[in-house]
């Protein structure tokens, strides 16, 4: 049996009506940027995630730009953050011409170490972006009473993790801000790029909201030298449409997640593959279940061969990438996220996923190290 890694088909198959009927309504209104959908989709995910606001932005990479534009960095200051993860995370720190600085990350959870954080902090240090990856938190409670300590701004990257918590406090709501993306692969996609960023302080959301749109308060007086980053509005009006499902969705990863524990136990492959961890008080919301597996190029070929989707994420730190040659990095710096980029792969998981798949994706894994 053929599984694909993602099949965005199957969702939008069950909701396709209400889809399609909000995109009629922002067409037939010819009303595009910002206005009442954007208003609306925001507070409807600060509803949801349980913070006071939401602003809606371009992308991801450009809420976590913006982030950190409005926490004041600027050139020459630094920002630690995770290799491994999407480059983004690193990339806007680079765009504001501030430096990351990177701290290796657990080698159970894949997300940020906090005991890895101080011997990376210098004077310079303004923010520490943790990654919420994969759909798990990062260990905030010693990360964030580090940064209160020091008086350093935490902006939490939970692209990947809408609808996770952690002893009951959802990701992205711990620090100065939270990054979410409606990438259409994250656990809530849209129908083309999109992001979005919460916090609980006023004057942020005020300073974002300028940011977004130049850095204008009132037409064509700019306060700020900003960006041009909105939600557009059919992202808005689909997403709204969307943001009910999603807690069903992430149950569904969830117990997807589950159940491949359960087949890949039950087929004795726990000598060759080492199953994902979720940390105690975390709500994980799978935007991928990742295993380390033994000779994996081996078997990526073999899943390729019988069409099992899976996929590297992530095969180079960002330490080690070209780009960032001239931080003065080398190999072997942060081990275990090199150890990671060899070692890890995901595998579908998916909502619509079936239960034959999910036997037939083990039963291809347990051929290739059991030969059975
Ligand atoms: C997807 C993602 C981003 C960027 O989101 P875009 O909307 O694609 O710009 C940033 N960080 C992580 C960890 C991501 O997975």
């Amino acid at each position: 049996m053929k599984v694909p890694l993602l099949d965005l088909q199957a969702q939008f198959q069950q909701i396709r009506s209400d889809v399609l009927a909000a995109i009629e309504e922002v067409c037939n209104e010819q009303s595009f940027i910002l206005g009442r959908r954007v208003e609306a989709f925001e507070t409807a995910v600060a509803g949801y995630l349980g913070c006071r606001y939401a602003v809606g932005v371009a992308s991801g990479s450009d809420a976590l730009l913006l982030s950190l534009m409005a926490a004041g960095v600027k050139p020459g200051d630094e920002v630690i953050t995770v290799p491994f993860t999407f480059f983004s995370t690193a990339g806007g720190i680079s765009r504001l011409c501030a430096v990351p600085a990177f701290a290796d990350v657990r080698a159970d959870t894949f997300t940020m170490d906090p005991e890895q954080i101080e011997r990376t902090m210098t004077s310079r240090t303004k923010a520490i972006i943790p990654v919420h990856l994969f759909g798990q938190c990062a260990d905030m409670e010693p990360i964030m009473e580090l940064a209160e300590r020091r008086g350093i701004r935490v902006i939490e990257d939970a692209c990947q993790s809408i609808g996770a918590s952690r002893y009951g406090r959802n990701a992205g709501t711990f620090g100065y801000s939270g990054c979410f993306s409606f990438f259409p692969s994250k656990n809530l996609g849209g129908v083309g790029d999109g992001g979005l960023i919460v916090t609980d302080d006023g004057d942020l959301r005020d300073l974002l909201l300028a940011l977004r749109v130049h850095g204008s308060r009132s037409d064509y007086h700019h306060d700020h030298i900003g960006l041009n980053s909105r939600l557009d509005a059919l992202e808005a009006a689909v997403l709204r449409v969307k943001l009910p499902h999603l807690d069903g969705w992430n149950a569904k990863r969830a117990r997807n997640a589950a159940t491949y524990n359960r087949l890949l136990t039950e087929a004795g492959l726990l000598d060759h593959v080492a199953l994902p961890v979720t940390d105690p008080g975390n709500v994980h919301v799978f935007n991928q279940y990742t295993l380390r597996v033994q000779r994996r190029d081996e078997l990526m070929a073999y899943l390729k061969e019988r069409e099992i989707g899976h996929k590297v994420y992530y095969p180079v730190p960002l330490h080690l990438q070209e780009c960032y040659h001239p931080l003065g990095y080398s190999k072997g710096d942060l081990p275990v996220s090199e150890h990671l980029a060899q070692e890890v792969l995901s595998l579908p998981v998916y909502p619509e996923l079936t239960s034959a798949q999910m036997e037939s994706v083990v039963g291809r894994i347990s051929e290739f190290y059991n030969g059975r």
